[in-house]
């Protein structure tokens, strides 16, 4: 590993220790290179304390928001506020920030408690300091008793968590996180996933932007998910309310499972290929097309309002659920079924069942989607 990436890192912890309970303000924030819009117009707060995951597929500008909020790279236009702080024309190690990219970049020549403390002797704190908030630093990620091995004498989740007690080491008021588990096996993931959860528990003053391409980091994680595709934000609300009542296809598909079926508004509710659903259509006008959106789980079996036939085209055996697919009207629907005793056969005719509330109608006048 170069030193290079490992020197940024840290030079973004170096700073002022004034900007605790300062949230973000991320105000129209538009970055290009060679003319190529990659982060367009972001509007962002988090507020002070708040966990914002910046959720959205690879290349969607989610790591630019956050390089533009440590100050690695340079707007077009917008501004970016700690606090009441404008921080757009300071450079990186002025803005009191931590940050922790996917890599750790750790210094493979310094010991884990010399890497800790590289931010402190950086940013010049006082000398008889530095060995007690190192020590807090490695406490607080359970690397206490790694402070005299080096980076290669660690695995990759020992390093992750030096990189974030580096990161902590300053105190900062404002923590930012780049894909800090993408590096880690599944196993490794799944416990570094509650020890972040348990370190946001016990920072409650820190802000923390944490950018993800996984669903269940940003569900498990954030107090609010900031959902992001080519370039725009597109959503924004907490795990909840994004999961529940989504504005727009795109979150509905990338936050949790669902259908998504192409309708017709009518007087009465919906027409799916032929068959009415009653439900609340808003303000969206009879004739208007639309896409109802329906979690595979909140799907039941058998009749029961909204009631829909159709053929079984594929079952998947999922452990706690079945998962079966119905063709309704050249329509796939999903629907996960619990206990099943005797789970119907592919080619077999199903009925199926939804509650109107559970439906959530997207487009055409009837949300923002
Ligand atoms: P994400 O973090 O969501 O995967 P990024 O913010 O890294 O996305 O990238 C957004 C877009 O900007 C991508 O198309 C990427 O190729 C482009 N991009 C990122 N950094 C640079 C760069 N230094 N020069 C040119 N294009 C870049």
């Amino acid at each position: 590993m170069s030193a290079a990436p490992a020197a940024a890192a840290v030079r973004a912890a170096e700073g002022k220790p004034d900007l605790a309970h300062s949230g973000i303000r991320i105000d129209g924030v538009t970055v290009a290179y060679d003319r190529n819009i990659v982060l367009d117009s972001l509007d962002l707060t988090v507020e002070p304390g708040e966990v914002m995951a910046l959720l959205g597929p690879s290349g969607s500008g989610k790591t630019t928001a956050l390089r533009a909020v440590a100050g690695f790279v340079r707007p077009v236009a917008g501004r970016v506020f700690l606090g009441d702080r404008d921080v757009t024309d300071l450079p990186p190690h002025r803005r009191g920030i931590g940050m922790v990219v996917q890599q750790y970049a750790l210094f493979p020549h310094m010991r884990v408690d010399e890497n800790v403390a590289f931010g402190l002797r950086a940013r010049k704190a006082p000398k008889a300091r530095i060995p007690e908030q190192v020590a807090e630093a490695l406490e607080m990620t359970g690397m206490a008793g790694y402070a005299r091995r080096y980076p290669r004498e660690l695995s990759g989740g020992q390093q992750q968590r030096v990189a974030i007690a580096r990161a902590l080491a300053i105190r900062p008021g404002v923590l930012l996180l780049d894909e800090p588990l993408s590096a880690l096996d599944a196993r490794l993931r799944s416990g570094m996933l509650a020890e972040l959860a348990r370190l946001h528990r016990e920072l409650p003053d820190v802000s923390i932007l944490h950018v993800t391409h996984d669903q269940v980091e940003a569900l498990t994680l954030a107090d609010r998910i900031a959902v992001m595709d080519q370039a725009r934000l597109r959503d924004c609300g907490t795990p909840q309310e994004l999961y529940r009542r989504p504005r727009t296809e795109f979150t509905a598909s990338f936050v949790g499972n669902a259908n998504l079926l192409p309708v017709t508004v009518t007087d009465e509710g919906v027409d799916l290929a032929g068959r009415t659903l009653r439900m609340p259509t808003g303000e969206a006008a009879a004739g208007a097309g639309a896409t109802l959106c329906i979690r595979p789980h909140l799907i039941g079996l058998g009749d029961g309002p909204n009631a829909l036939r159709g053929e079984v085209v594929e079952i998947q055996w999922q452990g706690a659920t079945h998962r079966l697919h119905v063709d309704i009207g050249g329509h796939r629907l999903k629907a996960d079924l619990r206990e099943l005793k005797q789970p119907p056969a592919i080619g077999d005719t199903v009925t199926l069942h939804f509650a109107a509330q559970d439906a959530v109608l997207l487009g055409s006048g009837v949300g923002d989607g």
